[in-house]
């Protein structure tokens, strides 16, 4: 059994040549709260609901300091910090900021792995610029966030995701750490195991009661201790106390449609209103469409009844669908042959789907106006 660990092999040794950023937005929400509204600076804020069920979302630097957590009842983080403020959340000032940031990391590198609103993976080992150091690149992203949002980042730079975003936190806020290659497995063996990614507090509980305490305490047992207490999470637990880690970092994947919907407070019938909706709806999803730089084929219009029933009604054209105008034909089309509707709705939608996202063109077809109906 001696040689069931897992063993180093080809793609190991392309991992262990990567370039990888960890980028992690400090106390994302409440630092754009923060910004937004000078009264907040320099105080215990947390964004959340502030009644009998509320639950902190996220927490300034200041209110941490008190204890106060994300996904911890308001309640309790009333008790710890009696001075903490609750503001209501502002998803699309967040989404803003993310946007800004996800731009500044493609300016960079088309390998960014988003793991949230506020944090993703680069990998830079080929960066778009020809920057070379990553530890540059990480600076310079930094400074660029600052610049563009006015927010804090901090940056783990590492030679692979593991390690990166173990660096990431260690010295935030505001903060960069390098974990070179060959100090990997030290790095790890000093940390308490709570900090390896994928370990909860479940987790933690059973290695404290096998006499793992640290990322040493791990190392110093073979892959058969490992598999036999954790299954399958066991080949992870031995690379990771090694500070090994394969996994790639994984560009978004690109969406298969671009749609938008409304449901409306009064259940809508006549035509006017049908129309009217359905206009508002192409402006949105057409905007969408625009910024996902997305070409496609396929209109699908859906509609919601009052009894919940669900109509969905599409068209192709083999084509791409060429601009907003056509688009708008397109839905109003399918609108026209679902009239007159058997009830009142409560809900219109709309995407584009069949999508491309930037490669080949197809041969435009003489007859472009040909429609196929699916
Ligand atoms: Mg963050």
């Amino acid at each position: 059994m001696a040689d069931a660990s897992p063993s180093p092999d080809d793609t190991e040794e392309a991992a262990g040549l990567r370039k990888i950023i960890h980028v992690d937005m400090d106390a994302f929400f409440a630092s754009v709260e923060q910004r937004d509204n000078p009264e907040l600076q320099g105080k215990p804020v947390a964004v959340g609901g502030s009644g009998g069920r509320g639950v902190v979302a996220a927490a300034s630097y200041e209110a941490r300091r008190f204890g106060v957590k994300s996904a911890m009842p308001s309640v309790t983080a009333k008790r710890l910090c009696p001075d903490l403020i609750f503001v209501r959340h502002r998803f699309d000032a967040y989404k803003e900021a993310s946007r800004q940031i996800r731009a500044i990391f493609e300016h960079h590198t088309p390998h960014v792995e988003p793991l949230s609103l506020d944090e993703a993976f680069l990998d830079v080992t080929e960066d778009r610029l020809g920057i070379g150091s990553a530890t540059r690149i990480a600076e310079l992203i930094r400074q660029e966030i600052r610049a563009k949002t006015r927010l804090t980042a901090s940056a783990g730079v590492s030679y692979n995701k593991f390690l990166a975003k173990l660096a990431s936190d260690q010295n935030k806020p505001d903060g960069v750490c390098v974990i070179r290659p060959g100090q990997g497995a030290d790095f790890v063996a000093a940390l308490p195991i709570r900090r390896f990614h994928g370990v909860g507090p479940k987790a933690e509980q059973k290695m404290k009661r096998l006499g793992i305490e640290t990322g040493a305490d791990l190392a110093a047992k073979d892959i058969e201790f490992l598999r036999a207490n954790f299954g399958s999470f066991a080949d992870y637990l031995y690379r990771a106390a090694r500070g090994i880690d394969l996994r790639p970092v994984r560009a978004h994947r690109q969406r298969k449609s671009v749609g938008g919907e409304r449901t409306f407070s009064d259940d809508i019938s006549s035509g006017a209103q049908l129309r009217e909706t359905l206009d508002n709806i192409v402006d949105i999803v057409w905007e969408r469409v625009e910024n996902a730089k997305a070409r496609g084929r396929t209109v699908t219009l859906k509609m919601k009844f009052t009894d919940f029933q669900l109509m969905t009604r599409a068209k192709s054209v083999t084509h791409w669908v060429e601009d907003k105008t056509e688009f708008a034909r397109l839905g109003r089309e399918l609108l026209e042959e679902a009239l007159p509707l058997p009830m009142p709705i409560r809900l219109m939608g709309l995407t584009l789907s069949n999508l491309d996202h930037g490669k080949d063109e197809p041969e435009r077809p003489a007859d472009s106006a040909q429609l196929s109906l699916l």
